[in-house]
């Protein structure tokens, strides 16, 4: 027998609705940044960032109510050393900075002269400044003259949302190829730089290449550049200098990240109904939410991710070796508790794996060293192992 008024369909719970219900219901997602699409490549087979970044989640937010909050992000003195080195290399009309990406990249273009263009791409919103720097790129194509576009904005579509990205320039050259220009202030020494920080750099940049692809695709005769400009102090003095990156690897791994971010509502499914991220819940609440989701944590974490303190604290007390690094984690093969590794050493590993075989015999090399008196051995050598 059916009842009157008949009982209203279960609500069909849509990807957005999830999503919030994972971010909380009075949280606003918090918009992608190319910092933020950058560090997914710097750690791609982390899902828990992978889930988090796609439904919006304020993670900084969330680990300080983890009772772990990050260090994280620029220092003031630093922000400001950044601008003013930054506004030098700008100064006189972008002229010194044409001059940098000429010498690197100019090739048999001339040198920009006084006709080099800087439009001004002032526009209301990051919808109307996205559309004027397309414009703006469109017009220097056509032109075929130096131009330079000073921190234009550009949109990439991130999960179905466009997210708006500001890089520090684009140089457009009279060949129509649109090159990224990342000014940053640590130093050049000798024409290299801290391999790490250029490592960081490259895939900020590598987002910048991507969002121009986007609309380098509908304008006649352009190119976008996967080499991009990193303009730095030289040496120990203010004095700008440059060198050519090539993003080629950035841009891949970062494009696979992207694809990966569309499939969050995958990630998704697989949580339990009633999962939240909400910061507004307890330390404990939140932790199990957030020990649902399958982590990566390496070291490198520690300069990307503002969850980081939580995930090394959770993999050093499930004793997992890629809280050691990646190197060790990559040596150990399938031992991937620090706990296997040492029954390994001491024997009880598998018969059949050479990992814990090495492993067998660095224990009996080391304690045979331990063993041996100290002074010099039989032939005269020090006890010193190495
Ligand atoms: S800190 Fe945690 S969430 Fe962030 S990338 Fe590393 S493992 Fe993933």
């Amino acid at each position: 027998m059916s009842s009157y008024p008949p009982a209203a369909p279960p609500r069909k719970t849509t990807l957005r609705q999830r999503l919030a219900d994972l971010r909380g219901p009075a949280v606003p997602p918090r918009p992608l940044d190319a910092r933020s699409l950058a560090a997914l490549a710097a750690n791609p087979g982390c899902g828990r960032r992978a889930l988090l970044d796609g439904a919006g989640v304020d993670k900084g937010a969330l680990a300080t109510a983890l009772g772990s909050p990050a260090a994280f992000g620029q220092s003031q003195f630093a922000i400001v050393r950044g601008n003013s080195f930054e506004a030098k290399v700008k100064g006189d009309g972008g002229a010194e900075l044409l001059r940098l990406a000429h010498a690197r990249l100019g090739g048999a273009a001339e040198p920009p002269g006084p006709d080099a263009r800087v439009p001004d791409l002032t526009a209301a919103g990051p919808e109307g400044r996205a559309a004027r720097t397309a414009l703006a790129l469109r017009e220097a194509t056509a032109a075929g003259a130096w131009t330079l576009l000073d921190h234009p904005m550009l949109a990439l579509e991130v999960a179905g949302s466009p997210a708006y990205l500001e890089p520090d320039a684009v140089v457009v050259d009279p060949d129509g190829r649109w090159t990224v220009v990342e000014i940053k202030s640590f130093p050049m020494i000798d024409g290299a730089a801290d391999s790490a920080k250029v490592g960081s750099a490259a895939r900020q940049a590598a987002v910048y290449v991507l969002a121009l692809e986007g609309t380098a695709r509908k304008v006649a005769g352009a190119e976008v550049g996967h080499r991009v400009v990193l303009v730095c102090p030289k040496d120990f003095s203010n004095l700008p200098t440059a060198a050519l990156v090539d993003v080629r690897r950035e841009r891949s791994v970062t494009r696979r990240q992207l694809d990966r971010l569309t499939r969050v509502e995958e990630l998704a499914a697989r949580l339990p109904e009633g999962l939240s991220f909400d910061p507004a819940r307890t330390a404990g609440e939140l932790a199990e939410a957030v020990s649902a989701v399958g982590a990566a944590y390496a070291p490198e974490c520690l300069a990307a991710c503002e969850l980081a303190f939580h995930c090394r604290e959770r993999a050093r007390e499930a004793g997992e070796v890629s809280a050691l690094g990646r190197s060790v984690r990559g040596e150990l093969g399938g031992l991937t508790t620090v706990e296997a590794a040492l029954a390994a050493a001491a024997g009880a590993g598998p018969a059949d794996d050479p990992t814990a075989a090495a492993l067998r015999q660095a224990a009996r090399l080391r304690a045979e060293a331990l063993e041996r008196p100290p002074g010099p051995g039989p032939l005269g050598e020090d006890a010193c192992p190495c």
